[in-house]
């Protein structure tokens, strides 16, 4: 007697046929709809991007220069992120549903610009009232959470908690803590925390760095100077392989980058 299961195709005739056009469907069904969401749609700066160790892309933000066409930006990672985000705000919306101690997707604005389009604002994850804590949630990979749990947060992301502790303090509350939780992406539920004072200097720090490159563009104007991009420090810590300006043959920077040059 044979126990095998029925129709049991195997794996390779899965990737073929039938199976293989549905799996392209719905691999373009999301990245067209990621790619459509309001936040890769978002043009001004964000308290996720100011501490972007690159000034070169914060530059070509700033400028809204235009992405590089074709690039191929998986957003499987980014829609996670969003499932899980709106998971933990419904989390704690059901457990405080009159918002008495948790604030969820509070927005804040951490500075005001001359033009509303020039605030810096955006939806902190979560406060807490009764502890001045202002959490950030973060869904990582497996070898970025033991980066993260032997090497601290790196500046971006404590430069953003800091500016949405910023943007609390502006919205009259009183934070005294910021907390980056790292959820892992994995099966397993085995975050870290990482959690530190409220440091206002920090992002103080980083809203005058954002003001020095839009001065450097004002003074050297790439858009009609392009071997002024060149002026632009990258950062060994860019994340080239997400940069929407990343053109890995580029010879010209007004065309795209070629990701930051160790030589
Ligand atoms: S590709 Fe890398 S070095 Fe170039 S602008 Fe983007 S992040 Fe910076």
């Amino acid at each position: 007697m044979s126990f095998a299961q029925p129709g049991n195709a195997t794996a390779a005739a899965a990737e073929t046929g039938a199976g293989a056009r549905l799996a392209q469907m719905i691999r373009t069904l999301i990245i067209s709809t990621a790619n459509d969401a309001p936040r890769s749609r978002q043009r001004r700066i964000g308290p996720s991007e100011v501490g972007n160790p690159c000034a070169r892309a914060l530059a070509y933000k700033i400028l809204d220069w235009p992405e590089v066409p074709g690039a191929d930006r998986d957003p499987w990672a980014s829609v996670q992120g969003t499932a899980v985000h709106a998971w933990m705000a419904d989390l704690f919306e059901t457990r405080d549903p009159n918002g008495d101690r948790y604030l969820v997707e509070q927005r804040v604005t951490v500075r005001k610009g001359i033009t509303e389009a020039a605030d810096i604002a955006g939806s902190a994850d979560l406060y807490d009232r009764h502890t001045g804590t202002v959490f950030d949630w973060k869904v990582t990979g497996t070898s970025s959470l033991a980066k993260y749990r032997s090497k601290g947060p790196g500046d971006q992301y404590r430069i953003q908690a800091n500016l949405y502790g910023l943007g609390m303090r502006n919205a009259g509350e009183n934070p005294r803590r910021v907390a980056i939780v790292f959820l892992p992406r994995h099966h397993i539920l085995d975050p870290f925390v990482w959690v530190d004072d409220f440091r206002p200097d920090v992002a103080e720090a980083a809203l005058a760095r954002l003001d020095a490159i839009r001065d450097q563009i004002l003074s050297t104007n790439p858009e009609a100077n392009p071997e002024a991009w060149a002026g632009f420090p990258t950062s060994p810590d860019a994340k080239c392989f997400f940069c929407p300006w990343r053109r890995p043959d580029s010879t010209d920077l007004a065309t795209g980058c070629p990701g930051h040059q160790t030589t």
